[in-house]
């Protein structure tokens, strides 16, 4: 009996211990494909990852913490001027040649996204911008794209538009002063000049305006966007000058009903800047903002301290811009809509905002704009403040 009852349990044990044996078996072959699974997946993102980086034609750097090459894709070996895998291993230093680029992966390094653009060798070098932004496993991700074609026909543009201003704004000045002078023989001309051609020559007068305006804004354009030089002076008081270039528009405010303010706050801390170009800015900016003022309307000028920057805004009740054209009215020759604007003060170029950008960025400072529809806008722009320590 004792061994029946034995053989039983026996038996029974064997069954379960080899039902557990296939089970874990099971368990080990589906961990098994599990893994061959991610390993498949890996491969296949892995060469999909280098199928992009070729597909996009731009140069690829991974670096280490060290700021040591540790891949670079084909395209980055080409545009570095390097021959095929010569540059893993190799310091940023080695592989850039330029000191700037190296202090700009550094701070990539310790924050957010940077981009700096490079000539490779001398002054005709090829140009590449480079952005960096730390990889997620450490180390840094270089980007290269070579812009060289792109600088070239900037230059080209810059130039046709610097000949092109130079060669209008001998013969327009004269038709400008001519068409004054008949305005004004108009006007006193006994016998009298008959009403609709005095309109006329009014008109003449007021659009051959326009087109020296337009010219002159073109030359400007053209020369700030060359990197034209500064002309830099130290501890500039922002109040000051905005409230002297808002003064430059006292009367065509009045003229429009327009009250304008200017609220600075005294002893403001220094800047180091062109105060011709910063003033114009203003001038600009105060321009619109009475353009676009209803009759009656506030335009207030403001300047004051905010943290390490002077912050200068020129605020408007007018008619607002629409929420899509707010990123765009920066650019060159970007306008609205003309029939928002009141007909008596004209048509303006689309330049004005273009200069001013251009002029408050190759000061280091940010500009931009607050607005709504229908209730008016605030132009701003900050500059570090430097108080002549500099
Ligand atoms: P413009 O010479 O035409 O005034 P800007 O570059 O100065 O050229 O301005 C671009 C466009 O931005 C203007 O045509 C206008 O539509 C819009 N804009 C500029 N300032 C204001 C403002 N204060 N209120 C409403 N719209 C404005």
């Amino acid at each position: 009996m004792l061994c029946l009852v034995l053989a039983v349990v026996t038996a029974g044990l064997a069954v379960l211990l080899s039902r557990r044996e296939r089970a874990a078996g099971r368990r080990d072959a589906r961990r098994a494909a599990e893994a061959a699974r991610a390993l498949e997946a890996l491969r296949v993102e892995r060469a999909d990852r280098a199928a992009l980086r070729e597909l996009t034609g731009l140069g690829v750097l991974e670096l280490d913490d060290r700021l040591h090459v540790r891949d670079a894709n084909p395209a980055a070996h080409g545009l570095l001027g390097r021959a095929a895998g010569t540059l893993v291993g190799r310091s940023i230093m080695e592989a850039f040649l330029d000191p700037g680029l190296e202090s700009m992966a550094r701070s990539a390094l310790e924050g957010g996204p940077r981009t700096a653009e490079i000539r490779r060798g001398d002054a005709d070098g090829p140009a590449l911008v480079v952005r960096a932004q730390r990889a997620a496993g450490g180390g840094l991700w270089l980007v290269l794209e070579d812009v060289s074609e792109l600088r070239r026909l900037q230059r080209i543009r810059a130039e046709f538009i610097d000949n092109l201003s130079h060669e209008l704004r001998t013969p327009l000045t004269t038709v400008s002063l001519l068409s004054e002078t008949l305005a004004r023989d108009a006007d006193a001309a006994d016998p009298p000049v008959p009403d609709k051609m005095r309109e006329r020559i009014a008109k003449i007068e007021v659009e051959t305006g326009h087109l020296v305006q337009m010219v002159n804004e073109l030359l400007d354009l053209s020369r700030i966007e060359s990197g034209g030089s500064l002309l830099l002076a130290d501890g500039l008081d922002m109040g000051r000058l905005a409230a002297d270039a808002a003064e430059r528009l006292r009367l065509f405010a009045e003229r429009q009903g327009v009250n304008l303010r200017v609220e600075t706050d005294p002893g403001l801390p220094g800047i180091r800047g062109d105060g011709a170009r910063l003033g114009q800015v203003v001038v600009n900016l105060v321009h619109n903002a009475v353009k676009f003022s209803p009759d009656g309307g506030d335009v207030v000028v403001r300047a004051q301290p905010v943290g390490d920057e002077v912050v200068t805004s020129v605020e408007d009740h007018g008619v607002g811009i629409p929420r899509a054209a707010r990123d765009r009215v920066f650019e060159r020759f970007y306008k609205i809509d003309r029939a928002r604007l009141r007909p008596e003060v004209g048509g303006g170029t689309g330049l004005g905002l273009a200069i001013a950008r251009h002029v408050i960025e190759q000061h280091g400072g940010r500009i931009w704009v607050e607005s709504e529809e229908g209730r008016g806008s605030t132009f701003s722009f900050a500059l570090p403040v430097t108080d002549g320590s500099e």
